[in-house]
């Protein structure tokens, strides 16, 4: 490796390292991620000095293979709405894992390259990176909606394992056949395989784990790539992905209040029972009313979720809190982890609206609070607020901690009407004696709950 590389290299991790670092407060993300792209930019261009003995064709397709990729990466990045970023977040993903898998695939065609302990790790790299980019697929499908039912059947969890041993088995036979050329497509193929077939089971709900998951693997086949490679860029990029991955699984987890174990293996939150609460119907309440409640309250929590970003109301939401303070009213946002379809996706939405983060809390700080406010204005959230997800055993939400609404005297929803949430199923919360429903568009409701406020 030449100086300009090495020197590229530390430029760039302690870019990446410093970036990653930023984007764990809401206020310093945007310039965290840039600061990242900055420092990926600087290794791309640095190691690409490595190679200037290559022939002029393979810099050739070398630069046409960077400019599809960042083209398409560009133009889909740009394109995309704010609420599908999980499932291009699952797909980049996994076509990270796929690359990190096809590093590995062309060291194995040079059988010379790879031997003894290098070859062990480059094994781990592909099955890895194979994995990743199966699972990432079925996970992406799973959150653009295509794919709405888990797949199961009796003694699944088995047949994994066999396939496992299946790939073991292959794994042994690169260190002991004379000739493993032909190895190679077949052990991609059944790690991939597994991918899809052990993330198929996987029920909606648990989605956010699973991407997180999928995240810390690749990293961890990337930061393999770099040892084989004996590339630190790689390397620490890599690593620095899947320690974070790993630390991102056990908080969406957490969250979830799932092991991972128990989220891979057990397909728990895959049955979408039906909840309790279907039958009653629930009660509609004007906006002049709901207008009045809100005027003359002294504490309100507003618990934002999924249907404001579809909405895109964070700026119509900052507008109405900052009516509410003006007149004295003490605001607070609840904020789940797993609310809406990333980690972070609430602060980031009320963040990009110039909602102070002092007003923003988490579910042990909000939870006590509940039984004290005067009203909690829920704007397009639904699982987060589950009842059933503490009370009914049947429920894929069962276990699952949520921001305890129902404890609350006065709890106003909007939504548009009878929807589900991403678990789908019934919510209680919706017919309880002190729920009142403002059906609608969570942007326009605002809009008018504004106006009607500002009548009074
Ligand atoms: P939910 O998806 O549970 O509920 C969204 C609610 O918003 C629905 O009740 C829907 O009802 C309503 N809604 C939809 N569009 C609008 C609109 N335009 N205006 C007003 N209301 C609207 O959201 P939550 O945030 O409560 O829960 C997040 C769920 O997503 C959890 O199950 C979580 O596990 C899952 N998840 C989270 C990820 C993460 O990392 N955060 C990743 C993947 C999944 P209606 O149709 O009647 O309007």
């Amino acid at each position: 490796m030449n100086e300009w590389a090495g020197l590229s290299d530390l430029v760039a991790s302690a870019l990446l390292i410093g970036g990653i670092k930023a984007m764990s407060h809401p206020r310093f993300a945007h310039r965290g991620i840039v600061l990242a792209g900055w420092g990926m930019l600087i290794a791309v261009v640095g190691n690409v000095s490595v190679y200037s003995h290559l022939a002029p064709a393979t810099w050739l397709w070398a630069g046409v293979a960077i400019l599809l990729g960042g083209g398409v990466a560009w133009l889909t990045s740009r394109r995309i709405a704010m609420t599908a970023m999980p499932q291009m977040v699952a797909l980049f993903n996994g076509l990270g894992g796929g690359a990190a898998a096809l590093i590995v695939v062309t060291e194995l065609l040079n059988p010379a390259s790879l031997r003894g302990l290098t070859l062990g790790f480059g094994l781990i790299a592909l099955t890895i990176g194979s994995l990743s980019f199966g699972g990432s697929l079925i996970a992406f499908l799973k959150l653009a909606g295509r794919l709405r039912h888990p797949w199961r059947f009796r003694h699944q969890n088995e047949l994994h394992l066999i396939w496992f041993g299946l790939i073991a088995l292959l794994a042994v036979g690169f260190f002991t056949l004379p000739q493993t050329r032909d190895l190679t497509p077949i052990f991609v193929i059944l790690a991939v395989g597994l991918g899809i077939a052990s993330t198929g089971p996987i029920g909606g709900a648990d989605m956010p784990v699973v991407i997180s998951f999928y995240n810390a693997l690749t990293g961890l086949a990337v930061g393999v790539d770099g040892l084989l490679l004996r590339n630190p860029a790689l390397l620490i990029a890599g690593t620095v992905v899947g320690a974070s991955g790993t630390l991102l699984t056990r908080l969406m987890a957490k969250a979830m209040n799932r092991s991972l174990g128990a989220v891979l293996f057990s397909h728990f939150g895959a049955t979408l029972e039906k909840g309790t609460g279907e039958a009653e119907a629930s009660k509609e309440m004007d906006l002049t009313d709901a207008a009045v409640s809100l005027a003359y309250a002294r504490k309100i929590r507003i618990v934002p979720g999924y249907g404001l970003a579809t909405a895109q109301a964070q700026h119509k939401l900052a507008e109405l809190t900052e009516w509410l303070i003006h007149k004295g009213v003490e605001v607070r946002f609840p904020i789940h982890p797993v609310a809406g379809r990333m980690p972070g996706h609430m602060n980031v939405l009320l963040a990009e609206a110039g909602v102070p983060y002092e007003l923003i809390q988490d579910l042990e700080e909000a939870n006590p609070e509940f039984s004290q406010v005067d009203v909690v204005l829920v704007i397009g959230a639904n699982d987060v607020i589950n009842p059933d997800a503490r009370n009914n055993p049947g429920s894929p939400l069962f276990g699952m901690p949520i921001l305890e609404v129902d404890h609350a005297p006065k709890t106003l929803v909007i939504k548009r009407g009878q929807g589900t949430g991403f678990a789908g199923v019934a919510n209680p919360l919706f017919t309880a004696e002190t729920t009142y429903l403002l059906y609608g568009d969570a942007r326009e409701v605002l809009n008018r709950l504004l106006a009607a406020l500002k009548s009074l």
